[in-house]
C-alpha cells in the first residue's frame, strides 16, 4: 500500500468510527447515514485511492475542478455530487458528470439544469440548499435559498423534466440565530425536510454535516454527511 492510501484509509476508518458512533449514540442505525468524502482541492489520484477504499459518493464544489477530474475518473463507480454554488452557464458541463446536485437554490439554475438534464437524456437529482442565515425568502452568503422560498423551489424541481426532487441540504451558519448552533440548525433543516416531504415523500435526502460537526448531524437525523477535511487532511487556504 503506498503511503496516500494507507493514511487516507486510516482517516477514513476513524470517519467510519465517527459516524457508527452518532448513530449509536441517536438510535439509528450506520445503513440509515451515507458518508459523501469531499475531494475539492485534492487530485484525480486521491479520489481513485478512495474509490478503491470503497467510496462510493464524492461531492466537488467546482466545476473548473470537477470536470477534468471526473472525466479521469469516468472508470470507476463513483455518484458525484455537486455542492458549490453554481453558475448557469457551467450548468451544461456539471450536467456531463453531476448524478446530484446539492446546491439548488434559486429558479433560473432550475430552469437551467432540467434543459441540460433533457439534452444529456440524464436524469439528476436536486437537493434544494437552504440558507438558514437569509432573509425568508432570500440567498444566503455561501449560496442557499431562505426558508420562505423552498417550497416553490422544491415545487418547480418536482415538475421539470429531467430533475428529480430529492431533498434538502444545508450549510450551518456563521452568522444569525443559528450561528454556533449546529445541532440546533440541523433540527431546524430535518422539520424543514418533514414539510417538504408532505408533499413530496419521495425527496427524503437530507444532507447535513461536515468534518467538525457531523455528530451533530447524525444526532439530527441527516441521511447524508459531506466530510472532506477528516478524510483527505486540511486544504491549502482557496476552496
Ligand atoms: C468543503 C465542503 C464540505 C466539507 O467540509 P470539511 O470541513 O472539509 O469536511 C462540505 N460541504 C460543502 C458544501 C463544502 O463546500
Amino acid at each position: 500500500m503506498t503511503d496516500r492510501k494507507a493514511q487516507l484509509a486510516a482517516n477514513l476508518a476513524k470517519v467510519e468510527e465517527r459516524i457508527t458512533a452518532a448513530c449509536t449514540a441517536a438510535g439509528r442505525k450506520r445503513e440509515e447515514v451515507t458518508l459523501i468524502v469531499v475531494t475539492k482541492t485534492y487530485p484525480a489520484s486521491d479520489v481513485r485511492i478512495l474509490s478503491e477504499l470503497g467510496v462510493r459518493h464524492v461531492a466537488e464544489n467546482r466545476d473548473q475542478d470537477a470536470a477534468p477530474k471526473a472525466a479521469e475518473c469516468s472508470d470507476l463507480p463513483l455518484l458525484w455530487h455537486f455542492v458549490g454554488q453554481l453558475q448557469t452557464n457551467k450548468v451544461r458541463s456539471v450536467v456531463g458528470y453531476a448524478g446530484v446536485v446539492q446546491s439548488v437554490d434559486r429558479s433560473r439554475l432550475v430552469a437551467a439544469l432540467s434543459k441540460e438534464a433533457v439534452r444529456a437524456e440524464r436524469e439528476v437529482g436536486c437537493l434544494i440548499q437552504v440558507a438558514l442565515d437569509a432573509q425568508e425568502r432570500g440567498r444566503g452568503e455561501r449560496g442557499g435559498v431562505g426558508v420562505g422560498g423552498i417550497e416553490e423551489l422544491a415545487d418547480l424541481v418536482a415538475g421539470a423534466p429531467g430533475l428529480r426532487l430529492d431533498g434538502l441540504m444545508t450549510v450551518a451558519p456563521l452568522t444569525g440565530e443559528y450561528a454556533g448552533r449546529q445541532q440546533a440548525a440541523f433540527e431546524r433543516l430535518m422539520d424543514l425536510s418533514t414539510a417538504v416531504r408532505r408533499t413530496h415523500p419521495a425527496a427524503n435526502m437530507v444532507s447535513a454535516g461536515m468534518s467538525s460537526d457531523l455528530e451533530q448531524a447524525v444526532a439530527a437525523g441527516a441521511t447524508h454527511v459531506r466530510v472532506g477535511t477528516a478524510v483527505l487532511g486540511v486544504r491549502p487556504s482557496l476552496g
